[in-house]
């Protein structure tokens, strides 16, 4: 492909992508292929001879596009969203052009000065503490495994960097019963073993319990472990519950222990002022993420990953091969020692092209209204006789299930609501998931897309009795 070619396609494209955003509801939310038909239409061997764009982009509709679940989708009420922009797109085309690889400062001046100016702006506009210093990381799961390393090598005193495991049997990591799966991962991957994970039970609100965490700090104490972090959740994945982290962070500045803290779909909503009562006693943490790639506009992946102490982090990571010796070392951000990975991304420029497109007041107005659905939603289950609120409903979540008065021998709302949930997933309008509250089955309808509408939620609503009265006439 030459320019002259490549302008051509790109004014395609540009085209396509505008249709695609414009027409999107017409797609099902949720691929409707089977396991296995996209692989079986693709050929077995790359091809030998370079093909025309025409025919690449005549095979993306074919094989491709019926194997999308159109994440962008204003009825896409699943998981937590990955929810982009036309700014973030715009600035993903032009870092594809770029093409920069911001390892260290030299590598590329203006990746690496405007991530520090985007991070300061990040933590300004939550209202973070101000001495917290910030970097890009690709995920929150890359972020916590950062703090848990970080953390690490703090309690050891930087011996396990330089002697491997010594002693690290005797480590001992603490989070919820509801913390999210890549804490135990992290765990796994940073050498603790997952024997060390101590998971502490929740209230009823599915927060939490402070007073169980410190009992489970002094018996391991007791027992010879050495208490080295705490992993505390503003927004679970399952129910968006929020930890006591001012509470959690008293035990821990008492302890000596590493306060990571996990908002990475609730961290957003500190865009609002009125929604920080849920960040007190952040300033306990050493180390902090949430997810712009989640529900501030910016295409996946961008982590807003923030440390109290650069230094340890840096400190954690640092290698300097002769190859990456320079001048400026020392007087710039390299971020290379800020994380797992050398190489890295121009993840900046989306948040830069977000940030600013959107303007603060742009980005509030969104988290509101997105809140403000979920609290309409939130009130018309718990109206309904026949459907049962499962959570509180703090952020854009709202978690419930089907709970029809009359059921007939051998049903039980757990396979109710999964039925109900793969014949809403399978009618191609919607598309939720499901998690485990309680032991329980239950539906999780997030209204946190970028386009999303009251319409939107509404049709959802109406859908989801329309049909949930089908399954239990079905049932009768
Ligand atoms: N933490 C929480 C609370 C999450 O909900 C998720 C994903 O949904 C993660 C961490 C992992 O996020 P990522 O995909 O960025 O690793």
């Amino acid at each position: 492909m030459d320019s002259k070619e490549f302008r051509k396609q790109a004014h395609v494209l540009a085209d396509r992508m505008a249709d695609y955003f414009e027409e999107i509801s017409d797609y099902p939310v949720k691929s409707q292929v089977k396991p296995g038909e996209i692989l079986s239409a693709l050929p077995l061997s790359a091809p030998v001879n370079g093909e025309s764009f025409e025919t690449i982009m005549s095979d993306f509709e074919r094989i491709i596009m019926p194997g999308i679940t159109h994440w962008q989708s204003p009825s896409f009420f699943a998981f937590f969203p990955a929810n982009s922009s036309y700014p973030s797109v715009l600035a993903e085309m032009l870092t594809a052009a770029l093409g920069q690889q911001g390892m260290i400062w030299e590598t590329s001046p203006a990746a690496t000065e405007l991530e520090q100016r985007v991070m300061e702006w990040l933590r300004e506009l939550c209202g973070l503490p101000a001495s917290w210093t910030g970097v890009i990381q690709d995920t929150a799961s890359a972020s916590t495994l950062t703090a848990l390393l970080s953390a690490r090598e703090k309690t050891t005193g930087f011996r396990t960097n330089l002697e491997g495991f010594t002693g690290m049997g005797k480590l001992r990591v603490y989070c919820s019963s509801e913390t999210h799966s890549s804490i135990e991962k992290a765990v796994k991957i940073a050498g603790f073993g997952k024997n060390n994970l101590v998971k502490v039970a929740v209230d009823e609100n599915f927060a939490l319990i402070s007073a169980q965490l410190e009992m489970a700090i002094k018996e391991d104490l007791k027992k010879g472990y050495t208490p080295c972090a705490a992993v505390a959740s503003i927004g679970t994945t399952g129910s968006t519950a929020v930890d006591p982290v001012d509470e959690i962070g008293k035990i821990c500045e008492r302890y000596k222990i590493w306060l990571h803290v996990d908002a990475a779909f609730g961290g957003t909503a500190f865009l609002l002022p009125e929604m920080r009562h849920f960040a007190a006693g952040l300033e306990y943490a050493d180390s902090y993420v949430f997810n712009p790639h989640k529900w501030m506009f910016t295409n996946f992946d961008a982590s807003a990953y923030f440390v109290r102490d650069p230094e340890l982090l840096i400190r954690t990571f640092e290698i300097l091969p002769e190859y990456l010796k320079t001048r400026t070392r020392g007087l710039v951000n390299d971020y290379r020692d800020w994380g797992v990975a050398l190489g890295r991304r121009f993840r900046a420029l989306k948040l830069w092209f977000v940030i600013r497109s959107f303007g603060a007041e742009g980005l509030r107005e969104k988290i509101r209204l997105h809140n403000s659905l979920a609290g309409w939603l939130k009130d018309r289950v718990s109206e309904h006789p026949d459907f049962e609120l499962m959570a509180p409903v703090d952020f854009s979540l709202v978690c419930f299930r089907y709970k029809p008065k009359v059921l007939s021998a051998g049903e039980d709302l757990d396979r109710i609501n999964a039925s109900l949930l793969s014949e809403l997933n399978g009618s191609g309008k919607l598309y939720l998931s499901h998690t485990r509250l309680n032991g329980r089955f239950v539906l999780r309808m997030v209204t946190a897309q970028t386009t999303i509408t009251r319409d939107h939620v509404l049709r959802a609503w109406d859908l989801i009795q329309q049909t949930a009265l089908k399954l239990s006439l079905k049932i009768e």
